[in-house]
């Protein structure tokens, strides 16, 4: 089947929610839905089959990764990743521009394209949306992304270059695109300044694309920055169109974000917390590292019928965390996935019974948020860590 997008609640009648269903040749996605990530073409630790099993139904994996490490050629000789990965559920790449511009050492970024050293080996490559739209037709993702730029939020006059640059890209990528099995989508950027979101969901709009991601949001800028953003593009993006918010989210930004409209997400969070120990509960995160849970024979989450909750007491998984034994990492990983996945089957069913802004302030009202301030010290000590790796594997 091709691709398509079929909107079965236009809108929550106290909200801008929606629920859909996307048919891609892979099968089915319904919306709103939560993409697992799969950075090196896997969910770190766990199996196709698990996914499966969890629910998932769509995932993202990294074009920047497997550019450099195996090669979308080697990808493409080996059945494109679905057949590379053994997933056959639909995919999603972005365009390894984020990665790019968060991982890599940047070299250059210009209206050809961006050229960067890799993070793995020092070697210099020049990224050009003709070439990042060749890389995911190789790697044959369902869903791929226009290349664009990401920069720092808060800088306008750089926004307002970048903005340029990226609108340029996009029409280089839609002109690039040969590959009609697979829906290409536009990225709307414009940091955190509502006339620039305008103007690029203006723009991007117009090169009428099979779906919009909303890029550059979740990067570091308080949440209200965020609702802001989305409420200045979200409204100018076609109806019967996909939107989708670029590596988002926590849960309480993805109730924010389906609220406001968006139809897709992706985010690393479930899987790297959980890999440190942590777990989601409906009253907040919760550090199997903590002492406290030394003895304690409850499962992470009283009720959660995921199978780490089934079969294991917090007390074993922080035995094994604190051992560093790889299963502890699997079954919290296994619990935040189960978490996620159920969560966005719940707000779809709440969407399509009209009750969604009920479970919306039902789940808000007893989750604990983590601060601002918190965020953003393990943001910082996490980009210091990638940058301190990089360094590491230049030398
Ligand atoms: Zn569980």
């Amino acid at each position: 089947m091709a691709f398509g997008f079929e909107l079965l609640l236009k809108k929550d009648p106290h909200s801008q929610a929606r629920a859909g269903v996307i048919h891609t040749p892979h099968g089915p996605i319904p919306t709103p839905v939560f993409a697992p990530v799969g950075t090196q073409a896997t969910v770190k630790t766990v199996s196709p089959k698990e996914l499966r099993e969890l629910g998932a139904s769509l995932i993202l994996a990294n074009t920047y990764h497997l550019y450099l490490r195996p090669g979308p050629d080697t990808i493409a000789d080996l059945g494109g990743l679905h057949g590379f990965m053994g997933w056959d559920g639909p995919i999603m790449t972005d365009s390894g521009g984020f990665q790019v511009f968060s991982l890599a050492r940047l070299r250059a970024v210009d209206v050809t394209g961006v050229t960067f050293r890799s993070h793995l080996d020092g070697s210099e490559h020049l990224l050009t949306p003709e070439k990042a739209i060749e890389i995911q037709e190789k790697l044959g993702a369902d869903i791929i992304l226009c290349l664009d730029e990401c920069p720092e939020p808060l800088d306008y006059d750089y926004n307002v270059q970048a903005l340029e640059r990226t609108h340029h890209w996009a029409e280089r990528c839609k002109q690039a695109h040969t590959r009609h099995d697979q829906a290409l989508f536009g990225i709307v950027q414009g940091g955190a300044f509502a006339d620039l979101r305008r103007q690029s969901a203006e723009f991007i709009t117009a090169l009428d694309f099979a779906g919009y991601s909303i890029g550059g949001l979740s990067v570091g800028e308080p949440k209200e920055v965020m609702h802001e953003m989305l409420e200045a593009t979200v409204p100018l993006l076609p109806e019967d169109k996909p939107r989708h918010l670029l590596g988002v989210g926590s849960p309480e930004d993805i109730f924010e974000g389906v609220d406001r409209g968006i139809d897709i997400f992706d985010c690393a969070l479930p899987t790297r917390i959980g890999r440190n120990g942590a777990v989601f509960t409906r009253p907040g995160r919760l550090n199997l590292r903590n002492a406290r849970y030394a003895d304690d024979p409850a499962p992470i989450e009283e009720g959660c019928d995921c199978y780490t909750c089934r079969y294991f007491s917090r007390a074993y998984l922080r035995h094994l965390i604190m051992a560093k034994e790889i299963l502890g990492l699997r079954l919290a990983t296994l619990h935040n996935l189960h978490f996620m996945l159920n969560l966005l089957r719940e707000i779809r069913e709440a969407i399509l019974a009209g009750t969604f802004a009920v479970l919306k302030k039902e789940f808000l009202t007893h989750y604990e948020i983590i601060p601002h301030e918190a965020r953003q010290r393990s943001r910082e000590a996490r980009s210091r860590r990638q940058e301190a790796r990089s360094r590491e594997q230049e030398e």
